[in-house]
């Protein structure tokens, strides 16, 4: 085989048609001569042209956001943040008080807060949490704390203070207003209010 000697070769541009050394061409290993038929700065030209374009700079925001989603993804970056979390470098930025202090301002922010609700209401309401509260309450270890549950002083007088509250009133006329027009409680007053008649008229007068 003969040695390649690239400046003694040249090569035609099939873009700008100039006459260029073969290393003014870009390596293509699909082509019969290895090398791209257009010229390095026409292929750059086109290039530049093509990333510099907002269709393109959108379509690789699509892209890498698609990228994020992915579960391949996630699943690599989970192991990274493992594997970077219980590295040297990752506990020294956990104890930095740089992340201290992070961890407090997120702690107290609104979209941690909301978060959470969100995840006890969810958690409350699924099989799981439904069944486990089930289980709690008819362990042994909840019925000896209900037996010895007793109010310390402190609480006592808390609680004293919230049932007189304005807050406290709102919330419990709140809930008389929906407990009220329940049919099931509507039917029991309802029952209730004509045994009391019945008992004050006619009856209590004959037995007495
Ligand atoms: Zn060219």
């Amino acid at each position: 085989m003969i040695p390649k000697e690239p400046e003694n070769h040249t090569k035609k541009c099939s873009k700008c048609g100039i006459e260029k050394p073969l290393t003014e061409f870009y390596k293509n290993k699909r082509s019969k001569d290895k090398t791209t038929c257009r010229c390095k700065t026409c292929l750059r030209a086109i290039g530049n042209v093509y990333y510099q374009n907002e269709e393109h700079k959108a379509y690789q925001k699509a892209y890498n956001n698609a990228y994020k989603q992915n579960k391949q993804f996630k699943d690599k970056k989970k192991v990274y943040n493992k594997t970077y979390n219980q590295s040297e470098k990752g506990i020294a930025f956990y104890h930095s008080e740089k992340h201290k202090a992070y961890r407090k301002t997120y702690s107290q922010s609104e979209k941690r807060k909301a978060y959470n609700k969100a995840y006890q209401k969810t958690y409350q309401q699924s099989e799981k949490g439904i069944a486990y509260r089930k289980a709690y309450q008819q362990s042994e270890r909840y019925k000896a704390l209900r037996k010895t549950y007793k109010l310390s002083e402190e609480q006592k007088a808390h609680n004293k203070v919230y049932g007189q509250s304005e807050k406290y009133k709102a919330y419990r006329n709140a809930y008389l207003k929906t407990y009220r027009q329940r049919e099931k409680v509507k039917a029991y007053y309802k029952a209730y209010y004509q045994r009391r008649k019945g008992k004050t008229t006619g009856k209590e007068l004959d037995t007495t």
